[in-house]
């Protein structure tokens, strides 16, 4: 059986008549963690929504392919039940949902099962054990109040009970601080199996010293030029895109 999760290949998306993508090529392993860097406007976020099937980012060439099959035309929510999942921060409140009525929904959904309210609250319990959040977190009304930290700690709460084969987290937040890293990293920690992968988009170097991922992606201008470890990481944080951009223009 085949190993691989994630089969970019000559990857171009168009926002309205905007090509952002332009010949991406990626390939994920299962039990792996990737991290994507690159500099503002280099095509990050445009790859997760692309991957997530977002109506907006139109796949204009190229294919994707998720465990063995062309996903290029399903549509968000049938790749949600594929076992895709993009953390994102829900930036309005929700009034009158709590987060636990909100991740039964979500799991009902992404399942296709209706979740009992007892045997959710169970699993909820579980999985809120593991991410070291309170009790008394589940009957909150949804992002009302919510500190930074606390929205991170409900993307890995999400995460965790969803549990997809492929999670794509987008750092876009730049004020996350040490406690919000460490809540990714653990929320990261607890999902991670040989199963599954995980993509992080960052640009953030500190991150990547709790992750420990196998492989990190330098992305520019729409395509990604290099790949390595973690050392490649350390060498932009030293010297900045600069170098790399010099060596990729045209
Ligand atoms: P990154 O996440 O790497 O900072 P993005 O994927 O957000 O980059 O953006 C890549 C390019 O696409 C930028 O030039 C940005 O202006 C453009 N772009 C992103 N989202 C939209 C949008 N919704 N409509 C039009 N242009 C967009
Ligand atoms: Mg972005």
């Amino acid at each position: 059986m085949s190993n691989k999760l994630l089969k970019i290949k000559n990857l171009h998306t168009k926002i309205e008549d905007k090509e952002i993508l332009k010949g991406l090529d990626l390939e994920v392993n299962k039990g792996e963690i990737h991290v994507i860097m690159g500099p503002n406007g280099a095509g990050k976020s445009t790859l997760a929504y692309t991957l997530m099937g977002h109506p907006k980012y139109k796949t204009v060439d190229g294919e994707i392919e998720f465990d063995g099959e062309n996903i290029n035309e399903l549509k968000a929510d049938e790749r949600g039940q594929k076992g895709i999942f993009l953390s994102f921060q829900y930036p309005e409140e929700i009034p009158g949902v709590t987060v636990e009525d909100f991740l039964r929904t979500a799991k009902s959904s992404v399942t296709g099962k209706r979740q009992m309210v007892m045997k959710f609250k169970k699993v909820l319990k579980e999985k809120m054990d593991l991410l070291d959040i309170k009790e008394e977190y589940a009957s909150r009304y949804l992002n009302q109040g919510f500190s930074g930290g606390e929205k991170k700690k409900n993307e890995m709460l999400q995460m965790a009970v969803l549990e997809p084969k492929l999670a794509i987290l987008d750092e876009t937040d730049s004020g996350l601080d040490v406690d919000a890293i460490k809540t990714v990293a653990k929320g990261v920690k607890e999902l991670k199996n040989d199963e599954n992968s995980i993509i992080v988009i960052t640009h953030y170097n500190k991150i990547l010293e709790y992750l420990k991922p196998d492989y990190v992606h330098i992305l520019l201008d729409g395509k990604i030029v290099e790949s390595g470890d973690i050392n490649l990481a350390n060498e932009i944080d030293d010297k900045g895109y600069e170098t790399v951009k010099a060596k990729y223009s045209r």
